[in-house]
């Protein structure tokens, strides 16, 4: 049976002493569900994170990092580098990092390889933008994003690899996706790899949906077939709303 995941994508918020808090206060929530809960902080603060929840069950995962080993590329941090400081688990292709870093389906392509050659997991996130949506033309843009950053990939890899479907018209807007279009978009990516992989692999593969989901409205999308949990952004960075999400199975 595939897992339920909560991650939260702490994007660029919290320096060491609000990471501190933030992680003594997450220590202090009682989880009642089966989900795998993974917080993901900024590079600075992923060794504290990683040492503070050392006894924890919660997974410190990387919001990005660089397709090289290593080498001349200044500012930036590769896969061997996150495993160095206990990082098993790494976020790729988040629609900020599509947006305002430029990445394309071409260098997450060498992304996805580079984590999963390392022997990390990724969680691939992927989305259609408002237009698309308007258009009619979501699931063309969903289904493309899919197949050319995953599908040279053998089915073998697809047990390290978690999907995030997140329409950009719903990241940090307060939109969020109803449960039904999160539903019937999750149906279509699921399809979508059992025409190429089949049920087996299909039915394995985690999809969360992330974009605005907030302790009030989490219980209704993630009570929906396909949606196996959630990637939680600006909800993330409050302990309490946070495992408010992570219980709503
Ligand atoms: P949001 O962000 O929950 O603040 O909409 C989700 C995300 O970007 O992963």
């Amino acid at each position: 049976m595939r897992k339920n995941i909560v991650a939260g994508n702490w994007k660029m918020n919290n320096n060491l002493s609000q990471t501190q808090a933030l992680i003594s206060d997450l220590k202090k929530q009682n989880q009642t569900s089966n989900a795998e809960v993974m917080i993901a902080p900024p590079f600075t603060n992923l060794w504290h994170a990683f040492e503070a929840l050392r006894q924890d069950t919660i997974e410190v995962v990387a919001q990005n990092m660089h397709f090289a080993e290593n080498g001349a590329y200044t500012g930036e941090v590769s896969a061997a580098m996150l495993k160095s400081v206990g990082i098993k688990t790494v976020i790729l292709g988040h629609s900020e990092r599509r947006a305002y870093f430029n990445e394309t389906d071409a260098s997450l392509a060498k992304k996805v390889d580079s984590a999963l050659s390392n022997g990390m997991r990724v969680i691939f996130c992927f989305g259609e933008e408002l237009a698309d949506r308007k258009a009619g033309n979501e699931e063309n843009i969903v289904g493309d994003q899919i197949k050319n950053a995953l599908f040279h990939l053998g089915a073998d890899a697809f047990q390290n690899i978690v999907l995030a479907y997140e329409p950009v018209w719903a990241i940090g807007t307060g939109e969020t996706a109803s449960p039904e279009q999160a539903q019937d978009m999750h149906a279509f990516i699921r399809k979508t790899l059992s025409e190429k992989y089949g049920n087996e692999v299909a039915d394995e593969v985690s999809i969360l949906y992330g974009g605005s989901v907030k302790p009030a409205n989490a219980k209704e999308i993630f009570s929906k077939p396909d949606v196996d949990g959630g990637l939680i952004g600006g909800a993330s960075l409050k302990a309490e709303d946070f495992f408010a999400i992570v219980n709503a199975f």
